[in-house]
């Protein structure tokens, strides 16, 4: 496996969450003991996770579902197909989405599940055969009251329905057992593009308050997939200009600002590399980080922006965390120190979890929203939930993810607090 950025000592998703978690544990004096139960999960499930291939062989794969913390409600978060996605990076964005459902404040703990495959090598027989062995090895601990996955990267709605197949054949038919779903199984309207939309609505609070434009303001966008795709389109819609995309394979860049809704349509709904869309010169994805823009948005892997190779290259005013841990500790104070302000992930990129919250209310209820309703409620979160963070900012006089640290430790511990675990 490739050594991951800013790792002379192997600095992980895990480590990153650490060290800045500190930073705000202390602000906060948060007790010894709290700190332990943090930085360990409630639980970890490691599977094995055999399939028959289309070639006749049964390949053996690893999968894993870990639950970080559930003091605040049934643990909540995404299923990662990636070869990367190894224990010690799942537990990372386990601990991630507790923090996000803290600071959303929806009734939810944090967890995530991964298994280490490249879905990019399988044909869809093997995809679903995958989703179905790792669903069996995992549901023991699954349940609407215990713990309910969604989509993150290389999983989608129709992995969803796959989950909720394979549980249901033991359980009954279970929908608010998982989200994402697909809106015929029970999905919400606006689940797909909500994380997207979330991103929109928090850039839109700080360019109001900021004054760092969005109509007209220029965007370079890393990754084009579920986030990046729907973000670059409704940033697109506000007048924004995006001069730069990338997708694994490389990207596009365009001074006047990109063609976005026939690229959306080129990449993100046909499937093809952006790099073979007309209408921008090819770049390498080193050279995006080095576009200037007002708004740089990191929204593929982990670790995207490090030391070693980009943090002090980045030409932009404000870095927007759509992506999980995309800016290292390192990263992220040589950007402060460079005057970049960074707006944290599980602020920035949560709008994906409050309309999985939305469809897991819809579907205890059974009782459908429209999407205007879904739209106007994370637009009412998302903005609500920034202006906190964005007062402590100001009190405080500390960075905008130790702001929202500040909030989601404090409400977490008080959890864990009222529930005896003093
Ligand atoms: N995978 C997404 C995330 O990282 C969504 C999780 C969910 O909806 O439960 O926030």
């Amino acid at each position: 496996m490739a050594a991951r950025p800013d790792s002379t000592s192997s600095m992980s998703t895990r480590a990153i969450t650490k060290n800045q978690f500190d930073v705000a544990a202390d602000l906060i004096d948060l007790e010894d003991h709290m700190r332990r139960i943090f930085l360990m999960p409630f639980r970890t499930v490691a599977v094995e996770v055999p399939v028959r291939m289309d070639d006749g062989d049964i390949d053996v794969f690893r999968g894993y579902r870990i639950q970080h913390n559930g003091a605040r409600g049934p643990c909540k978060g995404g299923i990662r197909f990636h070869p990367e996605a190894d224990e010690q990076e799942v537990l990372g964005l386990a601990t991630t989405m507790t923090w996000k459902t803290a600071l959303l404040d929806i009734p939810f703990g944090g967890a995530k599940g991964g298994v280490q495959i490249n879905p990019r090598n399988l044909s869809m027989r093997e995809y679903e055969a995958v989703t179905r062995a790792f669903t069996s090895r995992i549901a023991i601990v699954l349940g609407p009251y215990r713990d309910i996955p969604a989509p993150d990267m290389g999983t989608n709605a129709q992995v969803m329905a796959w989950i909720l197949d394979e549980f249901s054949k033991r359980r009954g038919y279970t929908p608010a057992m998982v989200t994402g779903k697909p809106i015929s199984l029970g999905g919400s309207q606006g689940r797909e593009e909500a994380t997207g939309r979330g991103v929109m609505y928090t850039m839109q609070e700080y360019a109001n308050d900021f004054g760092v434009p969005l109509k007209d303001g220029t965007v370079v966008i890393q990754g084009f997939g579920n986030v990046g795709g729907h973000l670059a389109r409704l940033l697109q819609e506000q007048g924004a200009k995006v001069l730069a995309v990338s997708d694994v394979d490389g990207g596009i860049y365009n001074p006047k600002g990109l063609a976005i809704p026939e690229l959306f349509q080129h990449a993100y709904v046909d499937r093809n590399p952006v790099q073979e869309f007309d209408g921008g010169d090819h770049i390498t994805n080193t050279e995006l980080w080095s576009v200037g823009c007002d708004w740089l948005v990191p929204a593929a892997l982990g670790g995207a922006i490090n030391r070693e190779t980009n943090a002090d290259k980045v030409k932009c005013r404000v870095v927007v965390e759509a992506a999980n841990s995309p800016v290292t500790p390192i990263a992220d104070k040589i950007l402060e120190e460079r005057g970049i302000s960074v707006l944290p992930d599980f602020l920035v990129n949560a709008g994906g979890v409050v309309v999985s919250y939305f469809e897991w209310v819809q579907n205890l209820q059974q009782h459908p929203w429209s999407l205007d309703q879904v739209n106007r409620e994370l637009l009412n979160r998302m903005t609500r939930v920034y202006r906190d963070v964005r007062d402590i900012v100001k009190e405080r006089e500390v960075s905008w993810r130790t702001a929202a640290y500040m909030i989601s430790l404090a409400r977490v511990a008080e959890a864990e607090r009222l529930r005896g675990h003093q």
